[in-house]
């Protein structure tokens, strides 16, 4: 019987998932359909209540249902408990529903896996202290980074975030305005905020970066974000975050099937099609 499958969010008609999840299904033989649903903003229970009633097996959880995710979650996974936020939730043998995000461990598969950048021993830079650097936030302290800098908008966001996390790590936060008191370059940057999304570079002093750095944003498309441009008109090695969008969806998939797939053929596939459009 083919088991179904079905990412919830709103909006959710441009979501990349069903291209994603159907080709890991081709690749590994798995029986499942899998669709778009969209959820009333202050309806996520109801429709997901419905849609495992009537025989689903699990759901990705995206903008702006990963909070509500997670409270309709029986259970927790550590690292779903740690980010505060669930974006797959799978049905488990015993009727009970399992909450998890994958979002952070799909950022450091394609950083380590696909991009071959070093974390352990890495000097880091997070920027944005929203869901996604909360998300990141343990799955890369995992990896064993030498120092994190958290530098957010709100500069209070930050300083938080540092500190919830410091037993993991050795961690500072704080807004943009404080980052020229720090020396030297990071080894990689991290663009968890949603400035890229409106076209917008945060205000990051030039000094920070340089030809041996690396920058990451987790905002993907055909085209490089004005993150990505500044960044490489320093030297430094750039990539977006198409590649975390294919691994927490290979993470997802390994959740529900017991199968992890391999993401190098669908995230090769899926970057032509974008830049193909
Ligand atoms: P949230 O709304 O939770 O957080 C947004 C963050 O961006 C906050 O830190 C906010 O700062 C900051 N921000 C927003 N606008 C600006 C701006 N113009 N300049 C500087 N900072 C800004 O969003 P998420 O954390 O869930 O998502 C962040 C980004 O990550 C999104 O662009 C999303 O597309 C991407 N993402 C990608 C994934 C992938 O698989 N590739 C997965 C998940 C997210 P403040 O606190 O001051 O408001």
């Amino acid at each position: 019987m083919t088991d179904s499958y079905a990412v919830i969010g709103n909006p959710v008609e441009h979501s990349l998932s069903p291209g994603i999840h159907a080709a890991f299904a081709r690749q590994t033989g798995e029986d499942i359909a899998y669709e778009k649903i969209t959820a009333p903003r202050d309806g996520f229970e109801s429709v997901a209540r419905r849609f495992f009633a009537a025989g689903g097996r699990g759901l990705n959880v995206t903008v702006p249902f990963k909070l509500d995710a997670y409270e309709f979650a029986d259970r927790l996974t550590e690292r779903a408990r740690a980010a505060g936020a669930v974006n797959t939730l799978a049905l488990q043998s015993d009727g009970g529903i399992l909450g998890d995000n994958t979002d952070g461990a799909g950022l450091v598969a394609d950083i380590r896996n696909n991009l071959g950048w070093p974390i352990a021993g890495a000097r880091v830079l997070m920027v944005g202290a929203g869901g996604a650097a909360r998300g990141a936030m343990l799955p890369l302290l995992e990896q064993g980074p030498a120092q994190v800098h958290i530098a957010n908008r709100t500069a209070i966001r930050a300083e938080r975030l540092a500190r919830e996390f410091a037993r993991h790590g050795v961690l500072s936060g704080g807004g943009f305005d404080n980052l020229d008191s720090l020396q030297g370059t990071f080894d990689l940057v991290i663009n968890a905020s949603a400035a890229s999304l409106s076209g917008e570079l945060p205000p990051l002093p030039g000094a920070l970066i340089g030809p041996a750095s690396h920058a990451y944003d987790m905002v993907y498309g055909a085209q490089p974000t004005p993150f990505m441009s500044w960044a490489a008109e320093r030297g430094a090695k750039t990539a977006d975050g198409l590649g975390m969008l294919v691994g927490q969806a290979a993470e997802s998939f390994m959740l529900w099937r017991g199968v992890k797939p391999e993401t190098a053929p669908v995230l090769q596939e899926l970057r032509a099609r974008l830049q193909a459009q």
